[in-house]
């Protein structure tokens, strides 16, 4: 059994962090003349250097997510969070991650990037975890953290809190439950809750998606202080800008907005999926609890440079493990998904 120490790279453990100007001081005073910014401050008000822990935004996400103040921290996009997790604990050369395909793309690229290897415990035909060979390679080929997507990015499923905890039992590393489209899922019981009693768990949301500001870049992470204190610790200081952070606070405030679009989206998502399988060339349609629709078709490139001809892009996922003949499909706008059947009606398969 690893404790929690040892699975941290032992040069980030003796890691002397970089203290920031913010860092020093905080409270309130008249005169901030420690930080080399511009006194002169534009339209743009970015004069100033940003929080470095984005206290206004998480507090705004304990009030309007429920997200601990305590246990998170901001990443620039959940992506930011992934690469950092895996250069806390996996050593380049050397450790491994697990993940199961198919699902988002990210975590094996930065692995990759950190020259630390990609161990696969693909889903079962159904798209459901293989809960089995997930708990032989975590005990035979020890990855030190493990990822799991949920609803799975592409194929939209939600595995039960039953089966994460599964894995949280017998996972001596890192687990990490990336929920990013968890505001989707109806009924959705969320990893937040085994924070207390797995303190290697780390959960990922973000308000790139139902939340609608992908374009600010604000990953969260929640998990128990020593993981969060470990990312605070390697985190660029000035990670999530102004605007970025100015841009979350306002999304946040306007919640009822962002839950009405949610509940758009969804009714979109569940009609859509019906209509789509009056298609002649529609094989299937594979039902999931996220903001897209994975789509089987007889033959995915002709249809997606079809569709991409007349200015409509989707997602090709053919190549991917199972996906063979998928498009995925955002749930756009009303006027997009218009564009989209119409488009559809006029192909001829
Ligand atoms: C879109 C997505 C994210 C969000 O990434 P950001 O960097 O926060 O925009 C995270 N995980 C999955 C599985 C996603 O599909």
């Amino acid at each position: 059994m690893r404790t929690i120490e040892e699975l941290v790279n032992p040069h980030i453990l003796s890691l002397v962090p970089y203290k920031s100007a913010r860092d020093d001081f905080q409270g309130n005073a008249d005169v901030y003349i420690d930080a080399n910014e511009s006194w002169y401050e534009n339209e743009s008000s970015a004069n100033r250097y940003p929080d470095p822990l984005a206290r206004d935004v998480r507090v705004l996400l304990e009030e309007k997510l429920g997200l601990p103040f305590s246990r998170t921290v901001i990443g620039n996009g959940s992506d930011e969070l992934i690469d950092l997790l895996i250069r806390i604990f996996a050593e380049a050369g050397k450790d491994k991650i697990l993940i199961e395909t198919p699902t988002y793309g990210a975590y094996s690229v930065f692995a990759s990037i950190n020259n630390v290897g990609v161990l696969d415990a693909p889903l079962k035909r159904d798209l459901t975890l293989d809960i089995e060979e997930m708990k032989r390679s975590i005990s035979e080929d020890r990855p030190k953290l493990t990822f799991i997507c949920t609803p799975n990015n592409p194929t939209g499923k939600v595995y039960s809190l039953r089966e994460i905890e599964e894995i949280l039992k017998i996972n001596d590393g890192i687990t990490v439950v990336d929920e990013a489209y968890a505001d989707f899922a109806d009924n959705f019981e969320s990893a937040i809750s085994l924070i207390d009693k797995y303190p290697k768990l780390c959960v990922m949301r973000t308000l790139s998606k139902a939340w609608g500001i992908a374009g600010a870049r604000i990953g969260i992470l929640i998990s128990d202080s020593y993981i969060r204190d470990l990312v605070v610790k390697v985190k660029p200081p000035y990670n999530v800008s102004v605007l970025a952070q100015r841009a979350a606070i306002l999304t946040l405030k306007d919640s009822d907005k962002v839950k009405e679009i949610r509940d758009s989206v969804v009714n979109m998502r569940n009609s859509l999926s019906k209509e789509l399988l009056s298609y002649s060339f529609v094989k299937e349609v594979i039902n999931g609890d996220a903001n897209f629709i994975l789509v089987r078709v007889d033959d995915a490139d002709k249809l997606y440079a079809y569709l991409s001809k007349r200015g409509i892009i989707v997602r090709n996922r053919t190549h991917e493990r199972y996906l063979e003949g998928c498009l995925r499909i955002t749930i756009g706008s009303d006027e997009e998904i218009g564009k989209l059947k119409e488009a559809l009606n006029g192909y001829e398969g």
